[in-house]
């Protein structure tokens, strides 16, 4: 007898973890359920694999991770279907994440030696009689623990650069996107089939929490900012370092001399992409006084033209069910205390979609402006000046991306944000610069994936000093003398003692 399942909520049934269309109800696939006990297992058998993958050195694993970067770039109309089949995201918005993916991919394989591999540091005066090295050695097992919202592009930027650093990577996707999570371990098993580099653990919050505790080297943590607790907690207990990708609630401010069209164009696609699902998605809209109105009527008709539905449509299905409780409640609150919907509203959550929705004058401490929503659904708020769109968009915990559109003080307002990226005159686009460091600041975690910085969080920095010569002042040996005592006195007062 087949289960009946609820569509989009995942199922456990004979040891399988059963996905589904949040869509539709329609089956994506099943994936076997591990045991939390067996994931120490898991680990280790990674370690073994590990100690391989790091002995191949970086053109090695650069070859192979180019590999399946071919693969996946060859196989992108698959793997979009799939991310669509379920999570219910549209095709499109897929194609753009796998873009990004397998950019980061072949960025990370790229780079990774000439940012990791070893060098030499310049030695100063003090201690020039030696030579300093420095290289970034694999932690060994990186753990990996990803969200659904994209289930390529999230896990991609932790693995592809933990990979490329050397180190093996266990990944526990999320229960509302395991296929998608076992398809890329199976396409890089397939473009590396030596040993087994990149797995994959399967089940709910549980295995999650036992990753924490599975004796990884590190953890890559990215989801919502109260889970993000829970696994620093775990980790906390074996001092397992940790990398935080948690939630946002990104601002885009509009100055006086901003191309208005421009700004509304990226506004709806920032706010309203992915249906509203995006960490960094535009939430917050703080647009200064004279050009508040005009701005206001840009967004609405460009977001009241989107389509709603399951196939094709701009906006797909809110794909974890429970999430339409959340926005449901952030609409009502924000009308309820004066708010005014000027496009969508109350009657918006309809399941298992959410038609477009953008709020005005909401006050700043109601659900909508202070809470993630991740629906597609949008604040906007008139402000006297950039200094108080500033001040609004920095009132929150949370720090994560940004936007701001304006000509003259775009950078300035942008360099003041108190978060860990934004985007002058576009929305998101930080996300596929792989050049760029992404993560955030206050609840939104710390830490940085993509780039240099990403990938020197994948590697321990090990340096080394060698003596080149002997020393003509000896001070780190109890051989030193009161005379080289008094030289080095006066020596520091030279150096280091002038004004
Ligand atoms: P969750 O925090 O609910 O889940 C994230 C992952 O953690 C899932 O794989 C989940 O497994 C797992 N998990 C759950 N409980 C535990 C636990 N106790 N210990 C260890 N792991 C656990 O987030 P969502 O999946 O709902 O993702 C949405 C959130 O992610 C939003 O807040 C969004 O802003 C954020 N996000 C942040 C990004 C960033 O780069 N900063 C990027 C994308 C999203 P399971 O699903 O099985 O419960």
């Amino acid at each position: 007898m087949t289960a009946v399942h609820v569509p989009g909520t995942p199922a456990i049934e004979d040891g399988q973890l059963v996905s589904t269309s949040p869509a539709t109800g329609v089956e994506a696939g099943r994936v076997p359920v591990t045991d939390p006990a067996e994931v120490a297992a898991a680990v280790e058998r990674a370690r073994a694999a590990g100690a391989w993958w790091a002995g191949l050195g970086f053109a090695g694993r650069r070859e192979r991770l180019l590999r399946w970067r071919s693969l996946l770039a060859r196989r992108i109309e698959q793997l979009a279907a799939l991310v669509h089949d379920e999570g219910g995201k549209p095709v499109a918005d897929a194609v753009v994440e796998i873009v990004t993916a397998v950019e980061h991919i072949d960025w990370a394989a790229r780079n990774a030696g000439r940012v990791l591999g070893p060098r030499r540091v310049r030695s100063r005066l003090i201690l020039a009689e030696f030579s300093g090295h420095l290289e970034y050695q694999p932690y060994g097992v990186v753990g990996v623990i990803g969200p659904w919202n994209y289930p390529v592009f999230t896990p991609v930027g932790s693995a592809a650069y933990a990979l490329a650093a050397g180190n093996a990577v266990v990944f526990k996707p999320s229960e509302y996107t395991p296929v998608v999570g076992q398809w890329l371990v199976d396409s890089f098993a397939e473009a590396v089939p030596e040993h087994p580099v990149f797995t994959a653990v399967h089940g709910l919050g549980d295995v999650g929490a036992a990753l924490c505790r599975s004796g990884v080297d590190k953890l890559a943590f990215t989801g919502s900012t109260a889970t993000a607790k829970k696994v620093m907690a775990a980790c906390a207990e074996s001092l397992t370092p940790v990398l935080l990708e948690a939630g946002g609630k990104d601002a885009m401010i509009v100055d006086s001399d901003a191309d208005l069209d421009a700004a509304a164009e990226a506004c709806v696609w920032g706010a309203l992409t992915n249906a509203g699902q995006t960490c960094i998605g535009i939430e917050r809209v703080y647009a200064v006084e004279p050009v508040f109105d005009a701005f206001v009527d840009k967004v609405v008709e460009r977001a009241g033209r989107l389509t709603v539905g399951a196939d094709d449509a701009d906006i797909g299905p809110i794909t974890m069910p429970g999430q339409l409780d959340v926005i449901r409640r952030h609409i009502d609150d924000a009308l309820t205390r004066g708010g005014r919907a000027v496009l969508g509203g109350a009657d918006a959550v309809q399941p298992p979609y959410v038609h477009p929705t953008v709020l005005v004058d909401v006050p700043e401490d109601s659900a909508a402006v202070r809470e993630e929503t991740f629906g597609p659904t949008l604040t906007v708020n008139r402000v006297r000046d950039a200094d108080e769109a500033v001040r609004r968009a920095n009132a929150l915990p949370y720090g994560l991306g940004g936007s701001v559109f304006g000509r003259e003080r775009a950078v300035a307002i942008a360099r003041r944000l108190r978060s860990g990226m934004a985007s002058v005159n576009s929305a998101l686009t930080f996300a596929g610069m792989s050049t760029l460091p992404f993560g955030g600041v206050g609840e939104s975690g710390f830490g940085r994936i993509h780039g240099e910085d990403g990938l020197r969080e994948f590697g321990r920095p090990k340096a080394i000093t060698r003596r080149r010569a002997r020393s003509l002042l000896p001070s780190m040996t109890f051989e030193r003398t009161p005379g080289d005592v008094a030289r080095l006195v006066k020596a520091v007062k030279l150096m280091y003692g002038r004004r």
